[in-house]
């Protein structure tokens, strides 16, 4: 089996950090006593070398977004399974959004939980725990500018720079293309 790391891509001028592919999950968990908290923390600790982990508040309530390197996720409903074998509480997303955020927020007030700093989008604001990166380079290949962006920023912009990229005699104009093609 071959792994393919992420790996930047080096598109027109801009440096592009490709959207990971992996699945993703936000876990919200209510815990008991402060033995159950150090017992989901350390769970989430040890999770590090095997996923990429963001923790989101602490307290009574903890939340984390997991996000795996493969798209299956076999990891992803593991961690549900111990969760809701060691806490009472458990709430599972598949997916990281502002709604499951604003939850996370609201939960953190209702139980008296801190909720932790989110990185944000650079360009639409919205938070994003495991932002991609997209840099402009300067005419000399020097890094000019770097953004960190949502999946949705970055998948955009990486668009743009395909199609900047691409010299327009060569355009195909047919299925996906011929869309991308015709935008202005
Ligand atoms: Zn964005």
């Amino acid at each position: 089996m071959t792994s393919r790391k992420p790996s930047v891509a080096a598109i027109g001028g801009e440096l592009i950090e490709p959207v990971p592919i992996g699945a993703r999950a936000v876990y919200l968990v209510e815990t008991r006593s402060q033995d159950e908290a150090r017992e989901v923390e350390r769970l989430f600790d040890e999770l590090e070398s095997r996923a990429r982990v963001c923790k989101l508040c602490e307290g009574k309530l903890l939340s984390y977004v997991v996000q795996t390197s493969r798209s299956d996720s076999a990891l992803l409903d593991e961690i549900e399974d111990v969760l809701k074998a060691t806490c009472g509480f458990v709430v599972t997303q598949g997916s990281f959004d502002e709604v499951i955020y604003r939850i996370v927020r609201e939960l953190c007030e209702d139980t008296g939980s801190t909720l932790l700093p989110a990185r944000e989008c650079d360009v639409c604001g919205r938070p994003e725990p495991f932002p991609s990166t997209v840099a402009t380079r300067n005419g000399k290949g020097l890094m000019a500018s770097s953004r960190q962006c949502c999946g949705g920023c970055a998948a955009k912009a990486m668009e743009r720079a395909e199609l900047a990229r691409r010299p327009l005699r060569n355009r195909q104009v047919r299925g996906k293309d011929a869309r991308l093609a015709t935008v202005r």
